[in-house]
């Protein structure tokens, strides 16, 4: 890579956007995609089934995870190098500061799209679903962007970088905005020392050698990022949203928000059929436990194994980092119940659920 060339964030991290058939031109992948995520129905079956209420739970675990898998697949069709927060100043019609469900139906509407405005509503509940739990936190956020139906620079970035890349797992725990945009500046205009990770830039006078030595632990690298002041710098938020990524993040919206309105279609009756039973949440996670406290990953596993449920491993790994919180080895109860539970179930009631079967 010449000096001053750098990754765009979709390139320096998406084996699957380096693939995407935006670049190529291929138009078949996005097709049989966007063909695949029109063509969803709840897998909880409203008719009168005996099933488990364990096994019913586990099939809606793999269908989340069928989900995410193609949600992953439509984040690869972006368009590379197009800044989120320019992404996410588009969106904010007036300026805001935070996206509403509305902004986003809104922008659908743009398009002609068909997805209706109860779907967006489930697509908000669903990427805050996947940031860390208590987060955004309010009080660090300039707008409230915490507040239901809203969506900050974050949770935007959490529905667009593809999940495990540097982008991704830094914003799912960001605890505002501003630590956001400094992360992204940092992943931008800096190189990882191989040696420890410490990000490092050379300065302007060494412009033309890119062999940096790492202060902190003393390797020797290549460094091609190179520290500009800051009035050389456009502001990213300013940046024009090319057509072509405009058209691609409309198609990523609302076809993400038509799952979101399965996953949680799933939930209600997943609901009804454990209350049909008289059984909660606790009562399943214990049972797929094998009444521990915390639910490993090989124990996800084993279960979905022992009901024939044959997620693929990549999936798997997206249904883990949906459920286990950033940097934790177990799922928790309450991790557990968060992704299950419908929308509009408080944390209270949650808990309460626990509390009277554990
Ligand atoms: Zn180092």
């Amino acid at each position: 890579m010449p000096p001053g060339r750098r990754l765009g964030p979709w390139q320096a991290q998406s084996p699957q956007a380096l693939n995407s058939s935006w670049a190529a031109g291929e138009e078949s992948i996005d097709q049989a995609w966007w063909r695949r995520s029109t063509e969803v129905e709840p897998v909880v079956a409203p008719a009168a089934d005996a099933e488990e209420p364990a096994a019913q739970t586990l099939r809606a675990m793999a269908r989340q995870a069928e989900f995410d898998a193609q949600l992953e697949d439509a984040k690869a069709l972006l368009p590379r190098g197009c800044a989120l927060e320019a992404m996410f100043s588009m969106l904010d019609r007036g300026h805001k500061g935070y996206l509403s469900d509305m902004d986003l139906w809104q922008f659908d509407q743009d398009f002609g799209g068909p997805t209706s405005f109860g779907s967006f509503c489930s697509l908000v509940n669903e990427v805050r679903l996947v940031r860390k739990p208590g987060l955004p936190q309010s009080s660090h956020q300039t707008a409230d962007a915490s507040l239901p139906g809203r969506l900050d620079l974050c949770d935007l970035g959490v529905l667009i970088y593809p999940s495990g890349s540097q982008e991704y797992d830094a914003l799912r725990v960001a605890g505002s905005d501003d630590e956001a945009k400094s992360i992204l500046y940092l992943l931008r205009h800096s190189d990882p020392c191989p040696g420890c990770g410490m990000r490092a830039q050379r300065n302007a006078d060494a412009a033309g050698c890119p062999s940096v030595t790492c202060p902190a632990c003393g390797a020797a690298f290549r460094c091609f990022s190179v520290v500009r002041d800051g009035a050389s710098l456009s502001a990213p938020e300013a940046e024009p949203v090319p057509a072509a990524a405009r058209h691609q993040l409309h198609r990523l919206l609302s076809s993400t928000a038509r799952l979101a309105d399965a996953m949680e279609t799933d939930r209600r009756r997943l609901a009804q059929r454990l209350t049909s039973f008289g059984c909660s949440l606790g009562g399943v996670f214990s049972a797929i436990a094998g009444g521990r406290s915390v639910l490993g990953a090989a124990d996800l596993r084993r279960a979905l194994l022992r009901l024939g449920l044959r997620v693929p491993e990549h999936e798997l790994g997206l249904l883990w980092r949906r459920y286990a919180p950033p940097g934790a080895a177990a799922v928790e109860p309450s991790d557990f119940a968060r992704q299950l539970q419908p929308r509009g179930v408080g944390a209270a009631a949650v808990a309460s659920g626990f509390a009277t079967t554990m």
